[in-house]
């Protein structure tokens, strides 16, 4: 067994919510946390990496909800850093649909196909609801999307745009712009800026010793004392109160375990949350050989497997003359890519392209197959609440077991899946565990002015004519010093007998 350290908070994991909550905690005074980080690096989802000679986001990549009656915090924290980004502008994508001969489809009939693809996500979403509070009033649901053109809309109202179904609070409170993150800093320079205000940091690097990289937490220990955690290393962590913003996937594995057990309440909430899982795989090419001018930044591929490499994107607006292609695919196809081997990706992928292009475009010269599913710190990409979610459901994920408080954009219940859930939920979290501390700190100053009255009761049937007036009672002192204070006062007058 390794070193122990003992502390008032430990946070785990240094993703935004765990960055944002322990900013808070510094910010009222609780200094003395360390943050227990699994991997090499700050920013979990939020990764950068070099390729083909600019900076690619791996993990989040767009602020969304920019625009609307309430300021996006992230959006804020993107303009005091003057992060570079691009607008994103969606509305073509679906006037740039491509069938496996390089046609696109007309643009009245892929408004049709469009608008029927909402109008069944509507019915669907009745139905459901329907089903669940069992006043079912539609025989059947509405029926599946079966053409190329009509499951490649289906799949980017569903696993993209999402907002043409049902409201959703970053479009209704933040705004509907979007802009994708285009700066050679990464979108994690965020965290980074964060970082500075209260951790101890040299040349643009942490140097703060509360900040600890490369601890896996696999085993937490609580009881009404405080918590214990184990790393994989050996390391023996001790705290009066642990903060995890580890993702719900990683919850939903079996990476920490828990003495005692989390409660049945907490594990359902747990299990009832879903995980998507959303991979955007790069292409690096010798040129350009798709269209470059104004609506073309987003174009689609229709073909008779649902999300099969439907999605795509050109960087010549985030990164001009940078020659690069993002295709993304989600859930089950991303899982199936994330077990194959990245050459067979590309031979896929490359595939697709020469539908839509041509035998004769060239190869990509590299690939870059980004894998959040078969990340045991991460297992998926971001939380997805199913339809009929409830407050109580929000309530039991977010709710503290104990000293263990719980963070992370799936706690958000309004923003769960974006980057602004994690900020928020970091901070919500902060303060409630502030709240704590500071009720904690009331009930021992209560026990600590009963334990001074029931140890002076023998005192004052020995004195008898003793009297201990309030101010005498409250006055702060510590309990053994009790006798010794009203000794020196004149007021204890210590008996004969026992002189
Ligand atoms: C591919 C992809 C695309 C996305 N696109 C967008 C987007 O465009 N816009 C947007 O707003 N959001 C997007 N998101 C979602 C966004 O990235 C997340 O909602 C947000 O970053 C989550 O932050 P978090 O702090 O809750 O969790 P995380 O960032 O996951 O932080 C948790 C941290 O805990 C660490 N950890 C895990 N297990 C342990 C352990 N046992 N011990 C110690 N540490 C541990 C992890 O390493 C991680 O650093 C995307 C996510 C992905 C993956």
């Amino acid at each position: 067994m390794g070193s122990s350290t003992f502390c008032s908070v430990i946070v785990v994991g240094a993703g935004i919510s765990g960055i944002s909550a322990a900013k808070l905690l510094a910010e009222n005074g609780v200094d003395d946390f360390v943050i227990l980080e699994a991997s090499d690096r700050i920013g979990g989802r939020i990764r950068k990496e070099d390729f083909g000679g600019v900076s690619v986001e791996l993990g989040a990549g767009w602020i969304q909800g920019v625009g609307g009656k309430e300021s996006n915090p992230v959006w804020e924290l993107a303009q005091k850093s003057a992060l570079r980004t691009c607008f994103s502008d969606y509305s073509n994508a679906r006037y740039n649909i491509y069938d496996q001969s390089g046609k696109i489809f007309p643009s009245g009939l892929a408004a049709e196909s469009y608008d029927k693809a909402v109008d069944s996500a509507i019915q669907k979403l009745r139905y459901q609801e329907e089903i669940l509070s069992g006043h079912s009033t539609m025989s059947e649901p509405p029926p599946a999307p079966k053409t190329p053109i009509d499951l490649a809309i289906d799949f980017i109202l569903h696993d993209f745009e999402m907002a043409e179904v049902e409201p959703i609070s970053t479009y209704t409170e933040f705004g509907e712009q979007e802009f994708l993150v285009a700066d050679e800093r990464g979108y994690e320079f965020l965290l980074y800026k964060m970082a500075e205000s209260f951790l101890f940091t040299s040349e643009g690097k942490i140097l703060d010793s509360r900040l600890k990289l490369n601890k896996v937490v696999r085993e937490l220990q609580h009881s009404r004392n405080g918590v214990t955690v184990k790393t994989e290393d050996g390391c023996v962590y001790e705290a009066n109160y642990i903060i995890l913003s580890v993702s719900v996937g990683v919850l939903q594995s079996d990476l920490i375990s828990f003495r005692p057990p989390l409660p049945v309440w907490k594990k359902e909430a747990i299990e009832k949350c879903d995980v998507i899982v959303y991979t955007k795989i790069f292409l690096k090419f010798p040129y350009k050989f798709w269209p470059c001018g104004p609506g073309t930044e987003f174009f689609i591929y229709a073909h008779e497997r649902r999300g099969y490499f439907t999605f795509w994107q050109h960087m010549e607006n985030a990164y001009p003359g940078s020659n690069i292609l993002v295709v993304t695919l989600t859930n089950e196809e991303s899982k199936r890519v994330e077990a194959q081997t990245d050459e067979e990706t590309l031979k896929e992928a490359m595939g697709v392209l020469r539908d839509m292009f041509g035998s004769d475009i060239p190869d990509a010269s590299k690939i870059l197959v980004p894998r959040w599913w078969n990340n045991r710190f991460q297992r998926g990409s971001y939380s997805n609440y199913p339809i009929v979610s409830t407050h109580q459901d929000f309530a039991n994920i977010r709710a503290p077991v104990g000293p263990v408080f719980f963070t992370g954009e799936h706690t958000s219940e309004r923003f769960n899946g974006y980057v602004h859930g994690g900020y928020l939920s970091g901070i919500d979290t902060s303060k409630a565990l502030l709240e704590e501390m500071r009720k904690e700190k009331e009930r021992q100053m209560e026990s600590e002015l009963e334990s001074q009255t029931f140890l002076l009761e023998p005192l004052l049937a020995l004195t008898g004519s003793l009297t201990l007036t309030q101010p005498d009672a409250v006055s702060g002192i510590h309990k053994w010093d009790v006798p010794r204070q009203l000794f020196l006062s004149g007021k204890l007058v210590i008996p004969e007998a026992i002189k």
